[in-house]
């Protein structure tokens, strides 16, 4: 890595002829953001705070599609913004539930402009017992280029805004009737603690969240609103791959747990793995780590570690990965490496993984192995849009496929 701040490329090609203007929808913005779309209907600035407030209730907490359906604003205020705006959500263009429960959305954000068609993306919920986690993406791709990691395969890479991370919130939370009153759904297995189904969150999808700092705080505002959406700031952890200068804003500003994504005790290997590391070595992270904003040993720091097989996963490494936490409140999480087509690694044998556990097991950590879930339907968290993927490889396949037929046909025209 040469610099921190990475190159963004608007995604995919601009369609031919320019999508019609769509109508912005508030679904999403932050207080200020809907403060601001009342004043362009003409709101007085001294009625804004308690128009938005109203507002921001209905939307948030009550999840309401129409403004039709918010009961304390007059007729004529919810006329004036229905004329503008919209409450629109991302499109579902596809959804699938797992064996396990775990459910996988591909969503199809609302166009930001008349150039933009709105962008792809995945979003998982893992429900577990005693909670439900979703998987958020922070961009769409990553410039970075962890070997381990599909996403960081992908050209295509642009930051999603905030309203765009709190849209995938509530479109798993219309998709599970998980606003009150809804209707919920019958398939699949969901947490019976008779609380939300989604309780946490984690920014584990696609993306590094540190370099798109801005929007992922105006999200975790939104998010952890107590009159909307009510996540608690304890149950959402943002993981990154290391980016050590954002580490401290990052707490200072959203009180968020932080996730490491280490999986190297060692610093050539991780520069391979994760070569960001170059940039910010083992010792500079742990560092951050130590002085990371609220740390104690009610709020841990999760390490992430992917288990290659005969790449980072010997006794020695469990030994070492002990040594180097010692003294920072840790939890360490243990993932079974998740291969995709055309990877160079493959998963640590189970026994091998277990022997790796029992050691950090036995310095004083819980270590989950995360069990892998939604296997059926590709949907672990690290490891989004794969399918889509190779669908979008086949469909272009196909297209260049017309395309030279096209070429042929015109060709021959031409002879004629
Ligand atoms: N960019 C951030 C957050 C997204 S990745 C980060 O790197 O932390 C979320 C987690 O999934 C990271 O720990 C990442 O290393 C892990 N991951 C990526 N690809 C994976 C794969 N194929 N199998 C298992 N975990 C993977
Ligand atoms: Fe990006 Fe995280 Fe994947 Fe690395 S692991 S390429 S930082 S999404």
């Amino acid at each position: 890595m040469t610099s921190p701040a990475p190159l963004l490329q608007t995604v995919a090609e601009p369609p031919a002829a320019p999508l019609a203007a769509a109508k912005p929808s508030l679904a999403g913005r932050t207080r200020a953001g809907i403060a601001a779309a009342l004043g362009e209907i003409g709101v007085p600035l001294k009625e804004q705070r308690m128009r938005t407030g109203q507002i921001w209730n209905w939307v948030y907490h009550h999840g309401v599609r129409d403004f039709a359906e918010i009961r304390n604003v007059g007729k004529d205020l919810k006329s004036a913004l229905e004329e503008r705006f919209t409450l629109d959500r991302p499109q579902v263009t596809a959804a699938q539930v797992s064996q396990d429960g775990t459910r996988k959305w591909l969503l199809r954000m609302p166009s930001t402009g008349p150039r933009d068609k709105g962008a792809e993306i995945e979003c998982v919920y893992i429900p577990e017992t005693d909670r439900g986690t979703l998987c958020v993406s922070s961009q769409v791709g990553c410039t970075l280029t962890c070997t381990f990691c599909h996403t960081g395969t992908q050209r295509l890479v642009r930051n999603l805004t905030s309203e765009e991370i709190v849209l995938q919130l509530m479109a798993a939370r219309d998709q599970l009737g998980d606003f009150p009153g809804r209707e919920r759904p019958t398939d699949g297995f969901l947490p019976a603690d008779g609380s939300r189904f989604v309780s946490n969150i984690v920014f584990m999808g696609m993306g590094e969240p540190l370099y798109n700092l801005d929007a992922v705080a105006d999200a975790i505002d939104t998010l952890a609103d107590g009159d909307g959406l009510s996540l608690g700031r304890r149950r959402i952890t943002v993981s990154t791959s290391g980016v050590v200068p954002d580490i401290a804003p990052l707490g200072a500003r959203t009180n968020a747990m932080l996730a490491i994504s280490l999986h190297a005790v060692r610093d050539d290997l991780r520069n391979e793995l994760v070569p960001l590391n170059r940039k910010y070595p083992i010792a500079a992270l742990l560092d951050a780590c130590r002085s990371y904003p609220g740390l104690s040993n009610a709020r841990r720091i999760t390490f992430e570690y992917v288990m290659l097989k005969g790449v980072n996963d010997t006794d020695a490494d469990a030994r070492e990965l002990v040594r180097l936490l010692k003294g920072i409140p840790a939890k360490i999480n243990l993932i079974p490496f998740n291969p995709w087509p055309g990877t160079r690694y493959s998963c640590s044998d189970w026994d091998r993984i277990e022997r790796f556990s029992d050691i950090v097991f036995r310095a004083g950590y819980a270590s989950p192995v995360r069990t892998p879930r939604g296997r059926d339907i590709l949907a672990a968290c690290g490891q989004l849009k794969s399918e889509t993927e190779k669908l979008g490889a086949r469909a272009r396949m196909l297209l260049d496929e017309a395309d030279a037929a096209m070429a042929g046909q015109s060709g021959q025209t031409v002879a004629h």
